[in-house]
């Protein structure tokens, strides 16, 4: 016997009893984000690799490790896309998006690929709802943004939701704030962790994560990115935050909130929820008012969020959606062929009248046709028999023959309840 065969690591199924609540995402998402005047957009699947080198940044663990690319047919390098803030920077810049009223709200729901090492919470495959407004650097573009998504968190039922906020400043201040950082590393590398030591100018800002006793005390006093924002930026992060403020939406200051995409520039943000384990982030964003430009595009200011699908869920806890509602159950009372067909057309009948219809599709017997219609929940079951169709309400249990045809029986159980 040939080996059975797994979907590929990292990957899930999302099967009939998980759709349910992803469609309560989707529907909640579509309701809040639609409601503010954003539209649905898709992108590809894959885009130029390109696309995420320039619109993701060459030296971030995505583009560095993370992406599945491969080169199709004619030897252009193809690549997975690993998230949707470039591909609709692409989008809006190659549709000529900037002619129209700005900023332009666009939102999507669809799945990102990252080779990432799996684990709870963590796929290869995942799915992400997101939101972007391109093409205004008001700061109560980045408050709304982000109200629209504390909005669907909390409408979900997101448990422990915080939210994290922070400002970058410019990439420039971010540059000068990085050399300072280091210089303090520098100063005091003696009492910084091993690991800590050998990254100072890889990677100097995870020194704040570092739980290592000396490296933390010497961080206490390190320089903070939020302290050395130049005028405009503080004012703007001021404005964000009075919006937030009046919207009643709770966040805690984080001077070392770092997301990891480079074109991220001032308003950053993270939502984390304290029902999920390690990988506690269900959603974030931020500004990046630099992407357009690296796509070729003209200096245009953007914002925007991704929120995790599968981590919207887990950290939901479970909230059954209902079934939808079976009208008919077209259960066939004997062999012939002319009442398979019969029972076939009142099924086709009674959709086309708008009602939910099933027909006995596994040839069983009739008493395991009619445990099978109340499983299901059947309102009505029609038994197509040779001389009749008898109609039977399976709330009362009352049954009766309809003379008429199929269409008399559509007819009865459209007028529901008065047989
Ligand atoms: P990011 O673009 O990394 O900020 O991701 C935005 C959100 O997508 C995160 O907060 C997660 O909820 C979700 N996410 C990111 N990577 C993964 C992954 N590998 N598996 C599942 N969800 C993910």
């Amino acid at each position: 016997m040939p080996e059975k065969l797994q979907s590929p690591k990292g990957t899930h199924d999302v099967l009939p009893a998980d759709a349910a609540p992803r469609l309560a995402v989707e529907r909640v998402a579509r309701k809040v984000l639609e409601g503010a005047g954003y539209r649905r957009v898709e992108t590809p699947t894959f885009e130029a690799t390109e696309l995420f080198a320039r619109g993701v940044g060459a030296s971030t663990d995505i583009v560095q490790k993370e992406m599945f690319t491969f080169e199709d047919g004619g030897g252009r390098s193809i690549t997975l896309r690993p998230e949707g803030t470039a591909p609709v920077a692409r989008a809006y810049l190659q549709h000529g998006m900037h002619k129209l009223p700005q900023p332009v709200k666009l939102w999507y729901l669809s799945s990102f690929f990252r080779n990432e090492r799996a684990q709870a919470g963590r796929f290869r495959q995942f799915w992400q709802i997101g939101a972007e407004a391109i093409g205004s650097a008001e700061p109560v573009v980045d408050a709304e943004s982000i109200v629209l998504l504390h909005t669907v968190l909390t409408e979900l039922g997101v448990q422990d939701l915080h939210l994290r906020l922070g400002s970058l400043g410019t990439p420039q201040t971010r540059a000068d704030y990085r050399e300072k950082l280091v210089a303090h590393l520098r100063a005091n590398e003696d009492r910084l962790s091993e690991e800590v030591r050998g990254r100072i100018d890889l990677n100097p800002l995870r020194a704040f994560d570092a739980d290592h006793p000396g490296t933390r005390e010497v961080m206490r006093t390190a320089p903070l990115l939020m302290d050395e924002l130049a005028a405009e930026d503080a004012e703007h992060f001021a404005e964000v935050r009075a919006h937030l403020d009046a919207a009643g939406v709770p966040y805690d200051l984080d001077p070392t909130l770092v997301r990891g995409l480079d074109y991220y520039a001032r308003t950053v943000f993270e939502f984390t929820s304290g029902a999920l384990g390690a990988q506690s982030a269900v959603g974030g964003g931020g500004r990046y008012d630099g992407l357009i430009e690296q796509l070729g595009g003209p200096a245009t200011p953007g914002t925007g969020w991704a929120a995790g699908i599968e981590r919207i869920l887990l950290s939901a806890g479970h909230r059954p959606e209902p079934e939808p509602v079976l009208d008919l159950y077209v259960a066939i009372d004997g062999e012939e062929r002319d009442l398979r067909v019969t029972g076939f057309r009142l099924a086709q009948r009674a959709r086309a009248a708008g009602l939910n219809a099933q027909l006995e599709l596994a040839g069983r017997s009739m008493k395991g046709q009619l445990k099978q219609a109340a499983r299901s929940g059947a309102r009505y079951v029609a038994v197509v028999r040779s001389e009749e169709i008898g109609l039977k309400d399976m709330e009362s249990g009352e049954q009766h023959p309809v003379t008429g045809g199929v269409d008399a029986v559509v007819h009865d159980v459209l007028r529901g309840g008065t047989l």
